[in-house]
């Protein structure tokens, strides 16, 4: 039986990841700190006896015993709101994180997939992007932490490629959504959803003129787990590329949640990127790969998710209280 570590397990695509290779015949060790992820994800997966789970913070050393065949790296806060929180974390395990990895990686000799991101590529001056781009990052801005630690990320990946012959793969993960995603984690599809539940007013950040293309979950974990397997160490865009304006979005959720409630705008966040289209012409070259999920379905079936939440969840207003799970 192959075995795989999947990090940041408890968390949104962790976890369905976790799901993915279970169902396709894994044997599955899940490592979070549940920094910003929830047991609630993977509790399905406790019984199965395929699946252990470790609670582990991935920027200590990372010790796994038994053989490994593959590892994908998805440990990192994600979200803007989560990341300007916990800088110094989330810098830490985009660098000392990814390194322990491919310390393990290599006395294992296992494959490893790395999560990047559409964000290495900054505020693009390039559109849509394409993977040649080298990217417009603020290094000292309040994303840089995130956006330099995935930079350094797919950076030293490359070194352990080159220099130590590792076979690597780099996933850029354009912004991806679905059911597990935290109600309150800032980003644009829970805050719009949470806000049609509760009846209160959907807040477009700026003008509503920056665009995202947003990208299924299921479609994105088919990306993944066809990159791994592919023979292709350079980084690889997946993503949907149609893409919105957030003021369009935001109409498009009142349509869909049927609430009659009103836009308000609030001041646009420093460096907030004014546009994000994947080009994915080489996941489609190379992996025979594009999405199949189009935004009314998927925007559904995300919407029925956080539907059925306990109302409690709902309310929880306050942001996660990350303290309880820092180490020093
Ligand atoms: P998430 O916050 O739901 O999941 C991240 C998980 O990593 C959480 O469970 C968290 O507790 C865990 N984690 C964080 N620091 C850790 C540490 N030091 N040790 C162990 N576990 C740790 O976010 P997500 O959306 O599922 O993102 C997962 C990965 O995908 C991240 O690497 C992120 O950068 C990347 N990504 C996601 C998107 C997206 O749209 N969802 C886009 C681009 C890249
Ligand atoms: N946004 C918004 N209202 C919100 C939350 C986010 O208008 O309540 C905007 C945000 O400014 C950005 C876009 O939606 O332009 C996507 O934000 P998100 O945090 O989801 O992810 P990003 O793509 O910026 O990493």
């Amino acid at each position: 039986m192959k075995r795989i570590l999947i990090t940041g397990a408890a968390g949104f695509l962790g976890s369905h990841l976790c799901d993915k290779f279970i169902n396709e015949g894994f044997y599955v060790i899940g490592m979070d700190n549940l920094i910003t992820g929830d047991l609630k994800n993977i509790a399905h997966l406790f019984p199965n006896e395929n699946f252990e789970f470790h609670n582990h913070d991935v920027t200590r050393f990372v010790h796994v015993s038994g053989k490994l065949d593959y590892i994908l790296h998805f440990a990192s806060p994600a979200s803007p709101i989560d990341y300007l929180k916990i800088p110094i974390q989330t810098l830490k395990v985009g660098a000392l994180g990814t390194h322990n990895l491919l310390g393990l990686a290599k006395e294992k000799k296992s494959r490893i997939l790395i999560a990047s991101t559409s964000e290495i590529y900054g505020d693009p001056l390039v559109h849509p992007q394409t993977e040649d781009y080298y990217g417009n990052v603020n290094t000292i801005g309040p994303r840089g932490v995130y956006d330099e630690a995935k930079r350094f990320q797919e950076s030293i990946t490359m070194a352990y490629n080159r220099f130590h012959g590792l076979e690597t793969r780099i996933v850029r993960i354009f912004n991806t959504y679905g059911p597990r995603m935290r109600l309150n984690d800032g980003r644009v599809i829970p805050a719009f959803m949470g806000q049609a539940l509760r009846g209160e007013d959907l807040t477009v950040f700026g003008d509503g003129s920056q665009t995202r293309s947003f990208c299924y979950v299921d479609d994105q974990v088919d990306g993944i787990y066809r990159l791994l397997f592919s023979d292709y160490d350079l980084p690889v865009n997946i993503g949907n590329p149609n893409e919105i304006s957030i003021l369009d979005f935001a109409k498009e959720i009142i349509k869909l949640t049927d609430s009659d409630q009103k836009i308000i705008f609030k001041p646009l966040p420093k460096d907030d990127p004014l546009q994000r289209q994947p080009n994915i012409d080489l996941a489609k070259k190379i992996l025979n790969w594009k999405p199949k999920v189009d935004r009314e379905e998927g925007m559904k079936k995300t919407y029925q998710y956080f539907k059925e939440l306990p109302q409690e969840e709902l309310y929880k207003r306050e942001h996660k209280d990350f303290t309880k799970h820092i180490k020093r």
